[in-house]
Parts: structure tokens; sequence; C-alpha cells
């Protein structure tokens, strides 16, 4: 099973394209990194901004539903709402007020963080430096497991500026996992290059 991290679409057999959005996929397990990524700006498939921006950024999801119950939760007691018309707007309700208050400033903040860190790997996919790298160690972990398929860590190290870096790509599809030793394609930003992801991407693509 392998799931194009481009678009989500979800394949049963190894392919070097994904059917649905035109995306490179991860190659087969073996001694080949697959193909180089194309010079940028890179072409990138139209859901991808998408799912890295909102609907697979599990940082802004967070922050939209911690918003969300900030403002709904605020609302009864604002002064200008039908319960506090009616009974009047006292001390607790002041202290209700400033609770959410800060709810929403921690939602404003996590939804602020979350956009730029996605934003962030936008930009790498779309303009950043290629580099070839070398996988050091695949972990697996049961006990994170998405459907029976354990979550798996797959960390390289690569050389940028005459230093070596390294990184990690995190994903539930065994058939990308590859193996220690194995060459793959990173791509970073220039300016630092500890912002870094494997190319083609994996899927649960966080990255840093
Ligand atoms: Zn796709």
């Amino acid at each position: 099973m392998i799931t194009c991290a481009w678009c989500g679409k979800v394949f049963n057999e190894l392919r070097e394209d994904c059917a649905r959005c035109g995306g490179a996929l991860p190659p087969p397990d073996g001694a080949d990194a697959g193909a180089p990524p194309p010079p940028v700006p890179r072409v990138l498939p139209t859901d991808f901004r998408r799912r890295v921006l909102v609907t697979r950024n599990e940082t802004v999801l967070a922050a939209g539903l911690l918003l969300i119950f900030a403002t709904a939760s605020a609302w009864g007691f604002l002064p200008f709402s039908p319960r506090v018309r009616q009974s009047g707007f006292g001390i607790q309700e002041g202290y209700f007020l400033a609770l959410f208050g800060v709810f929403f400033l921690f939602g404003a903040a996590l939804l602020w963080f979350g956009l730029r860190r996605g934003m962030r790997a936008v930009r790498i996919v779309e303009f950043g430096e290629a580099a070839g790298g070398t996988i050091i160690a695949v972990t697996r972990d049961a006990f994170k497991s998405l459907g029976g398929r354990p979550h798996t860590v797959i960390s390289y190290i690569f050389a940028a500026d005459g230093e070596v870096h390294n990184g990690e790509a995190h994903t539930c599809d065994d058939a990308v996992a590859r193996e220690a030793g194995q060459p793959v394609h990173v791509l970073y930003q220039a300016s630092n290059p500890r912002a870094n992801v494997i190319y083609p991407p994996v899927s649960r693509f966080t990255a840093f």
C-alpha cells in the first residue's frame, strides 16, 4: 500500500507517478533514490498546498478548533449577549471573558505557528536546494499505528555547505520505508538546511 503524499490517493501497488495528481511517488525498495527532483520552481500538484497548509496540518486544525471553542464560549459572556443583558455584566462574566480571551490568543498563536511551518514546507518543496542523502535508520513504532500499519520514521543525513545535516520523514506506508544505507533525494532551505524534506515526499508530510 502506498499513499500519495501530494494528494492523499492510496494505491495498492508501487508506481512512478500518482494517477490522480501526477506527483512523483517514492521509489520501490532498493539501492536507487528514484528520479531526481525537477529544477526550481517545481510545479506542485494542486492539492498539495491545501493539504500541507490546512487539511493535513494537525497544528492548524487544532488551532481552528480552539478558536471556534473560544469564540463560541465567549459569546455568552459578552455585554450584548441576551444572557448578560438579562442578568447584567458582573465580575464573574469578566473572568470568563478573560479566560476565553486567553484561549483565543493561544489558538491564534498556534494558527500562526502551524501556517508558518506549512508555508515553509511548501516553499522548500517548491524552491529548495536539492542534495543527495543517505538513509541511516528506519524505525517502526507499532504503538503509533494507523489502521494496523506502524508509524515509520526514516532518518537520513545529507551534506550542505560542507556540513552534514540530518532529517526525518514520517510515514505509515511500509512500502516506502526502505532501509538504512540506501540513497535518498533531499530538498532543503538554503539559509537553514535543518529545514529539509525527502523527495519524493512520503505520506504523513509533517517533516520538521
Ligand atoms: Zn497524488
